[in-house]
């Protein structure tokens, strides 16, 4: 008999998975809501909710209370849509490049998503394509995307039936005096455009006061455990926990080493595990001989390098742990970014298709 492909509903279990608590997401957007004031707390849920995966962040999110989402790319917008609510659809969905060409502006249309509107030429395509809600993105200092402040008056503009007005802070996680010139900015481009809500905080900017709330705020980092400020650190919980099963457990002699390279020599006989977790998963190699691994309470540091599908960790405090055992990464974010110098967004983006989610 030849080969069989059969669609099975038992795969095999990942030996990978990330302990998503969906409880702390719901806390972090609470409190982000919170200190919005008077705004509503939006999510930035783009790039699969931040590695997170939409399919457990949006519904979750929706029934803490979150009623508008963005993504960045057209091809996004799918994944939120089948999972939003049973009968219906997220309150706003938004699409942050804007209609890039008419099918675009097409696909908007016959699926109900706000286009962002980020150019003059968007603006013509989206009214060209039929129009309807949208949202507006005004440049205030990023210099990425967005209508320039000496565009507002532009007479396509004043075709527009936009929703959001917003623009996007450039270092929200830093005191400096931009972000006042950004507010200032945002708010000339509030009196000459007429829309219905206006936003310009990230998780960032949520913490620099009511100035900077508008009606919508658009955290992303800090629901996912993020702490962008030192000041948001004793409210925020961390969200994702990479974990691993132990594939092998190895006894390792005084003076071997251990993994590419041989950057680790082992001081005395050691037990060590290895687990299925390497840089193709987005745990990176500025892990090698530094991060840390735990069973409970008990530390399990890395040691040598770490490859393309295996880490090695020491099991020498843990002998009740063997294989088969799941191990939790040190992940919180602040400090995996501190010991890293991986940004906290690339801290969870990185992480790979082979984690079960
Ligand atoms: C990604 C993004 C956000 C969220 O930013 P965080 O720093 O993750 O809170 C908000 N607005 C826009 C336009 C974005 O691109």
């Amino acid at each position: 008999m030849g080969l069989q492909v059969t669609l099975h509903t038992d795969l095999p279990a990942p030996a990978l998975r990330l302990d998503i608590d969906l409880d702390a997401l719901q806390s972090n957007w609470r409190v982000l809501d919170r200190m919005s004031g008077a705004a509503r707390a939006g999510a930035a849920v783009k790039a699969d909710a931040y590695g997170l995966g939409v399919r457990k962040v949006v519904p979750a999110l929706q029934a803490a209370g979150c009623d508008d989402f963005f993504v960045a790319h057209w091809s996004e917008v799918g994944a939120v849509l089948d999972v939003a609510r049973p009968g219906g659809r997220p309150g706003s969905l938004s699409v942050l490049h804007g209609p890039l060409n008419g099918a675009d502006a097409a696909y908007a249309r016959s699926v109900g998503v706000k286009p962002v509107i980020n150019s003059l030429e968007q603006a013509r395509r989206w009214i060209d394509a039929g129009g309807g809600l949208c949202d507006l993105m005004v440049d205030t200092g990023m210099n990425r995307l967005g209508v320039a402040l000496d565009e507002l008056g532009a007479p396509v503009l004043a075709e527009l039936d936009v929703d959001v007005l917003l623009s996007h802070l450039v270092a929200a996680e830093e005191d400096v005096p931009l972000n006042a010139l950004q507010r200032e900015r945002w708010e000339h481009a509030r009196g000459r455009i007429r829309h219905r809500r206006a936003s310009l905080a990230n998780s960032g900017g949520i913490a620099l006061g009511a100035a900077y709330h508008g009606d919508l705020t658009r955290p992303g980092i800090a629901l996912y455990g993020g702490v962008p400020r030192p000041d948001m650190a004793g409210v925020l919980r961390q969200v994702v926990r990479p974990q691993a099963s132990i594939l092998q457990v190895r006894h390792v002699a005084a003076g071997e080493t251990i993994g590419y390279n041989a950057t680790f020599t082992a001081p005395a006989a050691m037990r060590v595990g290895t687990i299925a977790l390497g840089y193709a998963d987005g745990y990176l190699r500025c892990w090698s001989g530094k991060g840390i691994f735990r069973a409970g309470e008990i530390e399990l540091p890395v040691l040598g390098r770490v490859s393309m599908d295996l880490t090695v960790v020491d099991l020498s405090h843990a002998p009740q742990v063997g294989e088969g055992d799941w191990i939790t990464a040190d992940y919180a974010l602040a400090r995996a970014s501190a010991a890293t110098g991986l940004s906290q967004y690339e801290l969870l983006t990185l992480l790979g298709r082979r984690f079960g989610r």
